[in-house]
């Protein structure tokens, strides 16, 4: 469990903050694979008296040790891009309103809105899921705004490999503004950007479509695929069951469920 502070944050478009977080706990962050993600323990705004844990047993110890009114709210969060000599990584949050019924709505959503330098938090290493498979010629990868910032953190940090595999990307994002025009990618790279036209639509649902609807290039390929759960296990079910790809060409991740708060 590594305790670290803001360090600065920055909307990069209408609906994307960056945030970076940094200190001398970093040192003992691994860098393992390449949409490493972690579980962001923080506090809402205005409220100082937040308990955030410093063991990997964490439910444990906020059982323990912190009132309810006291337990910090927690959401995961993929690392965009390592900094280590500033001992300090970045994480992208998609903002967005909440269509759920409890209070506060989107803590995570709110908290990037109003993270202030200097601001505590804690981050608990989740590890990776993106692993491409031998003999693969090529990579398709799909996503939301969820997904964005891994998915981005997958193109770029493919390049630093020998055997950078060509990405088929589908990228869904909540307006047009919110298309990165600059990303590092692997050489024979195609991004499909997928801006959303009805703010009130389900996220994924565009991206599952224009998978389906794409020819797609030739050869053996892994897929990837996160975001809303419609959205992953749509694309799963779409190669397995009308592509006739190999289930173990295929990693498919549900980041968040429409309609409901993450845990
Ligand atoms: C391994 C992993 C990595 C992830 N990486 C990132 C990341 O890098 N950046 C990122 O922004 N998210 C990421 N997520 C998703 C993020 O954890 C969830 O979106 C989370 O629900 C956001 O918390 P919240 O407090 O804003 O909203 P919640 O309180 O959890 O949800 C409130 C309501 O908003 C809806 N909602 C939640 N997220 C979104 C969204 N993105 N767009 C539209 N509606 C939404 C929910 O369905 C619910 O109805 C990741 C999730 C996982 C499991």
């Amino acid at each position: 469990m590594l305790s670290l502070t803001v360090q600065g944050s920055e909307q990069i478009s209408p609906h994307f903050m960056s945030i970076t977080l940094g200190g001398d706990d970093i040192q003992h962050l691994d860098r393992s694979g390449f949409d490493q993600s972690g579980r962001l323990f923080f506090a809402d705004p205005d409220d100082d008296n937040v308990f955030l844990p410093s063991s990997e047993r964490w439910i444990l110890q906020l059982t323990l040790q912190g009132s309810a009114k006291q337990r910090p709210r927690v959401r995961t969060y993929s690392i965009r891009r390592f900094r280590r000599d500033a001992l300090a990584f970045d994480i992208e949050i998609a903002l967005h309103e909440s269509n759920a019924s409890h209070k506060p709505a989107a803590p995570g959503s709110r908290w990037a809105l109003a993270a202030e330098p200097g601001a505590k938090v804690a981050f608990l290493d989740q590890g990776y899921s993106y692993a491409p498979t031998t003999g693969a010629t090529w990579q398709l990868l799909v996503g939301d705004e969820s997904a964005l910032p891994a998915i981005l953190a997958i193109l770029e940090r493919s390049t630093e490999t020998s055997e950078a595999l060509p990405a088929e990307v589908f990228l869904e994002v909540p307006a047009p503004e919110d298309i990165r025009s600059e990303i590092t990618a692997p050489p024979g790279t195609a991004i499909h950007w997928l801006p959303r036209s009805d703010p009130s639509a389900k996220p994924g649902a565009l991206a599952l479509e224009a998978v389906k609807q794409d020819q797609l290039p030739d050869g053996r390929f892994y897929a990837w695929t996160a975001g809303e759960s419609s959205l992953a296990t749509g694309v799963r079910r779409h190669l397995v069951g009308t592509r006739h790809i190999p289930k173990s060409d295929i990693c498919f991740r549900g980041y968040f469920t429409h309609g409901r708060a993450s845990l």
